[in-house]
């Protein structure tokens, strides 16, 4: 704890002074175009990944980034997305899962969980990638599995994240847009999932297009007035 209040003096007296008028203008609002789902890993710092300033990013963490299905579960991830998409009116949503997760450990391995019912419970939203994994990918080293489950994962919650009526209704409209994207840690890489080419790529600042994982839209911006 000592850590902790020893790093908020620090924020106190060194970074807050410089950028007082940025605090003095969020103290009214937020205004973030992109609401960004990752794991609970302490690892994965998305602020510090993106470079991003307070206000920039609404993140949400949970063990595995998972997004349940819309009427399954009701879940303060799926609460934080409904806020997100109605009130803040994001643009994009990404979720992103990253290397040597526990979570897909745990996918992989359900034993190392069994003695915690409620992580037990919580990863079957997580059967979608065990699944996909197991009966398409024979063959694979358990280092390979785990990264094709990480992938897989992320993609599976894409689709939970498209049953949600807010989210289906945001990408109908192009006023949305989902993104699935798996972080490599040693190597500070990240990879994105193409829908149309139905692969991950790697993610290129100076590619022409950002890979998305949103189908075309459906209806004009302007329907939804
Ligand atoms: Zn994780």
């Amino acid at each position: 704890m000592k850590r902790l209040i020893e790093g908020f003096s620090h924020f106190h007296h060194h970074v807050f002074p410089s950028q007082r008028e940025l605090f003095k203008k969020l103290a009214a609002g937020q205004s973030p175009s992109t609401m960004f789902i990752t794991c609970a890993d302490s690892r994965v710092m998305p602020e510090m990944m993106f470079n991003t300033q307070p206000g920039e990013l609404f993140v949400y963490r949970n063990i595995g980034n998972i997004v349940p299905p819309y009427a399954q579960h009701v879940s303060g991830v799926v609460a934080a997305i409904e806020y997100a998409v109605r009130v803040l009116k994001v643009k994009h949503i990404v979720i992103c899962g990253h290397s040597d997760c526990g979570a897909m450990k745990a996918l992989q391995k359900p034993e190392l969980v069994k003695e915690m019912p409620s992580v037990s419970a919580w990863m079957k939203h997580g059967d979608v990638a065990k699944y996909v994994v197991a009966q398409n990918n024979q063959g694979l080293s358990e280092h390979e599995t785990l990264a094709c489950l990480t992938r897989e994962n992320v993609v599976g919650q894409l689709e939970h994240l498209r049953t949600l009526p807010v989210v289906a209704a945001g990408m109908a409209r192009g006023d949305l847009s989902i993104h699935g994207w798996v972080y490599d840690i040693e190597h500070a890489e990240i990879e994105a999932f193409d829908a149309e080419r139905g692969c991950f790529v790697k993610l290129d600042p100076n590619a022409s297009k950002v890979p998305d994982a949103t189908p075309h839209m459906r209806f004009a911006a302007t329907a939804a007035a």
